[in-house]
């Protein structure tokens, strides 16, 4: 027994990953070969929103190139300070939708529980980025009231964790959770929004999938890259493990001015995906979040692009192109 509990109190290699992530933005132009850059990138004043990568993610970034599409997901610019109109700070109106501490119902059958505020990377263009966290994750009560919203109504058969990143919650955390929705009997599937395997895939740990495969739910993984440079053989053997647990796992990725708002990048972003097991299931037209003006896509270059990924790949590979509107009972179509 104390062996075990020894065990247990030992950090994972995940977590010391997670810790040795990448905080100081000169430190990051270093590593890329990029601190003479700094002048001319990176913001005068604070954005309010601190950089955060782990150091694989950043390996898998080009040295000496200001426009790797992996760089400017995470790198802060002086473009986030200016306001511009229509981008506001709770964009799909997530402070109306909460209906119980750490939960969003805005569709039928479907709750989404916000595991956690915390991420192991943090995306500039993220509609998160201004959310009040600290009060309202669904796991700050071990779960209590959003357990009981969800026993508390039939109609929801279909649990999904988000966040924030619900993997920046450790293994037991989340089987804390398996073991209180088990007894709900009209829940079918739990579902998982997680960016987690993709920046740091060693989370994907046999612990953790352990805990996926023992769950009496179908499981779906839904997963968040956006570029097939992201995609390296680490992140394809951790899909290869979530698929072993029998999870459905999908990619959503969002459309992004100047990171993949082109054709031949989100054929070969499908692609990728696809070879290693991950089918596309979304990409997302930016929702308007104050800050991320700079990434936005016009409608119309947006549906010309999916109508050429329409004609080139097959049709499974296709993605559909939605927005989130705010009070819509479902994610729109563009
Ligand atoms: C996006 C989202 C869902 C899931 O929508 P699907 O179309 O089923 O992927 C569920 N709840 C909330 C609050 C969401 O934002
Ligand atoms: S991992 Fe997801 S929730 Fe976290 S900052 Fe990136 S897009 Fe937002």
């Amino acid at each position: 027994m104390i062996t075990a509990n020894r065990a247990a109190a030992q950090p994972r290699r995940w977590q010391q990953l997670w810790r040795e992530a990448v905080s100081d933005p000169h430190e990051l132009l270093r590593r890329l070969d990029l601190a003479h850059r700094a002048g001319d990138l990176l913001p005068a004043a604070d954005t309010g929103f601190p950089l955060r990568v782990p150091a694989g993610f950043i390996d898998r970034m080009r040295r000496g190139d200001a426009r790797d599409p992996l760089l400017l997901q995470v790198l802060p610019l002086a473009a986030e300070l200016g306001e511009v109109p229509g981008f506001t700070r709770d964009a799909v109106g997530d402070l109306a939708a909460r209906a119980a501490h750490g939960v969003l119902h805005k569709y039928e059958g479907r709750a989404l529980l916000l595991a956690t505020g915390a991420c192991a990377v943090h995306c500039r263009y993220c509609f998160r980025r201004h959310f009040p966290y600290a009060e309202e994750t669904a796991a700050a009560n071990r779960w209590q009231d959003a357990v009981a919203h969800l026993a508390g109504d039939p109609s929801i058969d279909e649990v999904i964790l988000s966040g924030g990143d619900p993997l920046s919650l450790a293994t037991h955390k989340l089987a804390e959770l398996g073991d209180a929705l088990a007894p709900i009997a009209h829940l079918r599937r739990l579902r998982i929004h997680t960016r987690l395997p993709v920046v740091l895939p060693e989370r994907v740990d046999t612990e953790f999938t352990a805990w996926l495969a023992s769950l009496p739910f179908q499981r779906v993984v839904v997963l968040h890259a956006n570029h097939a440079n992201e995609i390296d053989a680490s992140v394809a053997s951790a899909c290869a493990a979530l698929r072993e647990t029998g999870a459905t796992v999908l990619n959503q990725a969002v459309l992004l001015r100047g990171i993949n708002d082109d054709a031949d990048t989100l054929a070969e972003l499908s692609e990728r995906l696809f070879a290693a097991g991950v089918l596309p299931y979304y990409l997302h037209q930016l929702d308007r979040v104050a800050g991320a003006a700079h990434f936005e896509v016009p409608d119309a270059t947006a549906l010309a692009l999916v109508e050429t990924l329409r004609n080139r790949l097959p049709g499974y590979l296709v993605p559909r192109l939605v927005r989130e509107i705010a009070g819509a009972p479902s994610k729109r179509p563009v």
